[in-house]
């Protein structure tokens, strides 16, 4: 496995994501803002870089894990026009969650200059990133989501084609407003439960079989004290932010605006974790989503 590789965006998902490249064998050349997230993608054995540019020099796919889509579109087109510095030969495979416009003028601006690249977002936090157990979701052309599917299964366990350029975002996006709204849900129906004498506990083991089953109640019960081993019981810290869940829904709010589509559910979900990210004298935003059943407390 001799693929030189470059990697943009070693924060919390890239570092684990870079590493698996490093571990499967890919050669990975690393570039970052930050020293520190350079300093460790070194010490997981990556090469590393002084611009985005010198990554990409004789690379032959470029992944990139970033914080948002106008980052992206900036990076890859307008301001350091890296698209203009990449081989015709080579694969972009932009992993950051962004919205699906930004994913399509990518993807296109890329097309134009004879460069194949995919949509790649994922599902899976920091410790799926790490563990190299991603789902990803991706859009683009059958014959680039193919080529990418090797460097793809470096870091993930569930590789999909959503469609074509942007589907992987759409799909992402679909996900993320679906998760927050069974969150939620389960939330609220738990303390409804609580509210009226039951124990949270066996109010999970009675839905858990029965028809309120969902992956929330499974996977991530968001009360204290009734799972092992999740956010709620480590005061909602590490897991998936509800700031990062509220840049998700605002995305599925854009996209549904742009469709024209009804997601009632999605709103209120959006408005709900808006006002518990404000709710109280601190900042929730970097508290995990489950966190959402504080909001519901008497
Ligand atoms: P992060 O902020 O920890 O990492 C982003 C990294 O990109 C930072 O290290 C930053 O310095 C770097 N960066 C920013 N602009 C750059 C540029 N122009 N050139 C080079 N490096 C640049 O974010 P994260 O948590 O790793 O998330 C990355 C993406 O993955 C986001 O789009 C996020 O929505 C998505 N995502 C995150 C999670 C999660 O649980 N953290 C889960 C699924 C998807």
């Amino acid at each position: 496995m001799s693929k030189n590789i470059a990697f943009i965006g070693l924060g919390n998902m890239g570092a684990g994501m870079a590493a698996n490249l490093v571990k499967t064998g890919f050669s990975v050349t690393a570039f970052d803002l930050l020293p520190a997230a350079l300093e460790a993608a070194a010490a997981s054995g990556c090469d590393t870089a002084s611009s985005a540019i010198e990554a990409v020099a004789g690379a032959e796919v470029i992944v990139s894990m970033l914080p948002n889509g106008q980052i992206v579109e900036d990076l890859y087109i307008h301001q350091d026009k890296l698209l203009d510095a990449i081989d015709n030969s080579a694969l972009v495979i932009d992993c950051s969650t962004v919205a699906p416009a930004n994913a399509r003028a990518m993807i296109a601006a890329a097309s134009e200059r004879g460069i194949a690249a995919i949509d790649a977002p994922v599902s899976g936090g920091v410790a799926a990133a790490a563990a190299g157990s991603l789902a990803f979701m991706c859009g683009g052309e059958e014959s680039a989501c193919a080529a990418a599917k090797p460097i793809l299964e470096a870091m993930g366990a569930n590789i999909f084609r959503a469609g074509e350029a942007g589907a992987g975002q759409v799909a992402k996006i679909c996900n993320n407003m679906l998760l927050a709204i069974h969150m939620t849900g389960t939330a609220e129906a738990l303390q409804l439960g609580m509210d009226n004498g039951l124990d949270p506990a066996v109010l999970s083991e009675i839905m858990l079989k029965s028809s309120g089953c969902n992956w929330s109640l499974e996977k991530y019960n968001p009360v204290p004290g009734v799972m092992e081993g999740v956010p709620a019981n480590n005061n909602y810290q590490g897991g998936f932010m509800v700031d990062l869940m509220l840049k998700d829904l605002g995305l599925a709010m854009e996209a549904s605006l742009a469709s024209k589509s009804s997601t009632p559910m999605g709103a209120a979900a959006r408005n709900l974790y808006n006002l518990h990210k404000n709710n109280g004298a601190a900042d929730n935003g970097s508290m995990d989503f489950s966190s959402i059943a504080e909001f519901y407390k008497r």
